[in-house]
């Protein structure tokens, strides 16, 4: 079978840190890693947010040009994904990108008899000259009332109504930005969900989003404005050259993203192979991300016949840092770069792993891994590099860590907090072992694969140095 995986694209403002190791970037890989594993074929793509406008509200102050400091962004994480052992297939830079340009007109043109020009609210800031859209405004989330933007609420998930915000405090200045009306290009996206509701009938999701779905997919008189005057959005003349928002081009990034990747290394197949009805898409996303994926992509789905079905959408919620918020402002923060020169890969990522916030919030304490690194990961490795018993090995009673660990590693229950659970349980148990076999180490190498890479690697190229060794004398 062929899958694409694909990860939610990181605003290019900022190194990746801890939280979206995590996230998306941590189980797509491994999730990719697996089904590699079982002889399915996978690509892994995902791209830069360029036009997202959290990009230019960082750029400003540096004097910088937003899509060269997206360039120099992008390559530090690509370097930080390699220090932690992660290798998508293609992480596009989607600014001045034609492939992604076309992808982003492709999918506006299938839903255009359900988009109009209107005249609708929005909030100015006229001395910073800035509109309230994500990066630039700040306002409280009419579903749930927390502090959000206007875009995509991070607690609750919902797209805050714009006519129902009555205040926006401009992230520039910080005074109360005013009301004005804007010429946009609205979707009435509403009409599409008791379809898009069908579509997600019978494919399993975390309980998070299938509520979420429930709630959101009521409101079928939803309009999604498309296009944003004064917005960082992309311009195209199908749409009088105003810009189509960012969180409308998703599935049109992951689309061109894998044109783009086809196109440089064309042995892995045709485009028209890939982007098919039959190739599954699995979706890595945050939580937050839901309305865009679930609703969003799913109603530009519908009006396509060419491309993938809607696929699986596996969500994790946020990582907190020591009990507190990840925040690059005040410095509370792990950088994937540090933590991986300090500790090695495979620990950061069955630790992660272990502590993902898969189904609700999860906290990742410095002093707790400290601790696990040294007591369980560092005699973990002892044990892999002693000698090896070369005994038939017994396997009596490892059968219920086995079986949740497969049903952990398929897609319909995937979770790499249930995969490492099960793997660990498998090296504790291993670990009081007296005598662990050769046959030990290869079940566990089998089980450590896609979570822990190197060690996994180590076992089964020492086997085989063994084997060879064994055949010379
Ligand atoms: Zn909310
Ligand atoms: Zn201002």
């Amino acid at each position: 079978m062929k899958i694409i995986v694909t990860i939610t694209p990181p605003t290019p403002n900022g190194d990746l840190h801890l939280g979206h190791l995590s996230g998306p970037f941590l189980s797509a890989d491994v999730f990719a890693r697996r089904m590699k594993q079982l002889g399915h074929d996978a690509i892994v793509v995902s791209y830069t947010d360029d036009y997202q406008s959290y990009l230019p509200r960082k750029t400003t102050p540096l004097l910088r040009k937003p899509f060269e400091y997206a360039r120099l962004v992008r390559e530090m994480m690509l370097q930080s994904m390699a220090s932690a052992e992660i290798y998508l297939d293609y992480f596009m830079p989607s600014s001045r990108c034609d492939n992604f340009a076309q992808s982003a007109e492709h999918y506006y043109q299938l839903v255009q008899h359900q988009v109009h020009v209107q005249e609708r609210k929005s909030f100015y800031c006229s001395s910073c000259d800035v509109y309230g859209y994500e990066g630039f405004g700040r306002t409280n989330c009419n579903w749930c009332g927390t502090s959000s933007d206007a875009s995509q609420c991070e607690h609750c998930a919902r797209m805050p109504d714009i006519d129902k915000i009555e205040h926006m405090t401009c992230m520039s200045c910080h005074q109360e930005m005013s009301e004005v009306t804007v010429p946009q290009h609205v979707w009435e996206i509403g009409q599409n969900y008791t379809d898009v509701a069908k579509e997600h009938k019978g494919i399993s999701k975390r309980a998070c989003l299938e509520n979420y779905l429930e709630e959101a997919l009521d409101n079928v008189q939803e309009s999604w404005g498309i296009t944003r005057p004064g917005d960082a959005g992309l311009e195209l003349t199908c749409l009088d050259s105003k810009p189509l928002h960012t969180w409308f081009m998703g599935l049109a990034g992951y689309r061109s993203a894998v044109k783009t990747l086809l196109e440089q290394d064309p042995e892995r197949g045709e485009f028209t192979q890939w982007w098919h009805p039959d190739t599954q898409l699995v979706h890595f996303l945050g939580y937050d991300c839901s309305y865009s994926h679930a609703v969003g992509y799913v109603s530009q789905q519908l009006h396509d016949k060419e491309g993938p079905g809607i696929g699986h959408f596996i969500t994790n919620r946020f990582l907190k840092l020591d009990g507190d918020d990840f925040s690059t402002s005040r410095g509370h923060a792990i950088w994937i770069k540090d933590i991986t020169s300090q500790y090695p890969a495979d620990a950061v990522r069955l630790y992660t792993a272990l502590n993902a916030p898969e189904t609700e919030v999860a906290n990742f304490s410095v002093k707790d891994f400290e601790h696990w690194y040294q007591t369980f990961f560092l005699s973990l490795v002892r044990s892999i590099r002693a000698d090896w018993s070369v005994e038939r090995a017994d396997f009596v009673g490892y059968e219920p860590v086995f079986s949740q660990w497969e049903k952990n590693a398929s897609l319909e229950e995937f979770s790499i907090a249930g995969m490492a659970k099960q793997l660990i349980a498998f090296s504790e148990a291993l670990l009081i072992t007296a005598n662990p076999t050769r046959e030990h180490w290869l079940k566990w190498a089998e089980m450590a694969a896609a979570l822990c890479p190197v060690l996994s690697n180590e076992v089964q190229s020492r086997d085989k140095q063994n084997e060879s060794t064994d055949l010379s004398s």
